[in-house]
């Protein structure tokens, strides 16, 4: 199956309508899906927020300033299919819960399309796991989130394990200095050097 095929089958999935019309927001599935076979790095988040859901590009609010500034890239290199792939762990917005945050990433989407997906990016050099959901599927086993992420020297230079960059993360930065103190130099370092290649 040709790359633009398997992509055009993502945008007309439905699988989790009845899920997603069942929550408080009861809207239909839209995956956001950006990508290309040549990408050299990839972005695995976790799902899509209600604010994507309406723009249909991937990281259009502050969380994606944050990972733009943790990569120092600019918008047009981050926006570059290319040259990045972006592919969260569901490719729509799941819903809230009874809290107001974002529901989990439906398993249902990697089960159905991650693998063969990643199949057709042959050339992904760096991979930016952004969260639990993304680390769990890519590393196996379990783990905290922050021992994940300290341990990035076990993955590095090929896979750095992040925390999400969302705003509800910015007291665990506070509380874990060396994220920004140690890793970022290094992610940023590794970034230019895959997409300067
Ligand atoms: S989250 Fe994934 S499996 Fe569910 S409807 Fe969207 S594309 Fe399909």
């Amino acid at each position: 199956m040709s790359f633009a095929r398997l992509a055009s089958d993502i945008a007309a999935c439905r699988l989790c309508a009845a899920r997603f019309a069942a929550t408080a927001t009861a809207h239909a599935p839209r995956p956001v899906l950006w990508a290309r076979p040549g990408a050299r790095i990839l972005v695995a988040g976790q799902a899509p927020g209600m604010k994507v859901h309406k723009s249909g590009k991937p990281f259009t609010d502050p969380s994606g300033d944050r990972l733009r500034d943790w990569m120092g890239v600019d918008a047009a290199t981050f926006y570059d299919r290319d040259r990045i792939a972006i592919l969260p762990m569901a490719f729509c917005f799941p819903g809230y819960d009874a809290r107001g945050s974002d529901l989990p990433p439906p398993p249902d989407c990697a089960r159905t399309w991650r693998q063969t997906l990643l199949a057709h990016l042959p050339r992904i050099e760096l991979t930016l796991l952004v969260g639990g959901h993304a680390m769990a599927w890519h590393l196996g086993g379990k783990a905290s989130v922050t021992a994940r992420v300290a341990g990035w020297r076990d993955h590095a230079p090929a896979v750095f394990p992040l925390p999400h960059p969302s705003w509800r993360n910015t007291a665990w930065l506070k509380r874990n200095p060396w994220f920004e103190a140690e890793l970022l130099p290094v992610l940023r370092a590794r970034v230019k050097e895959v997409l300067d290649r």
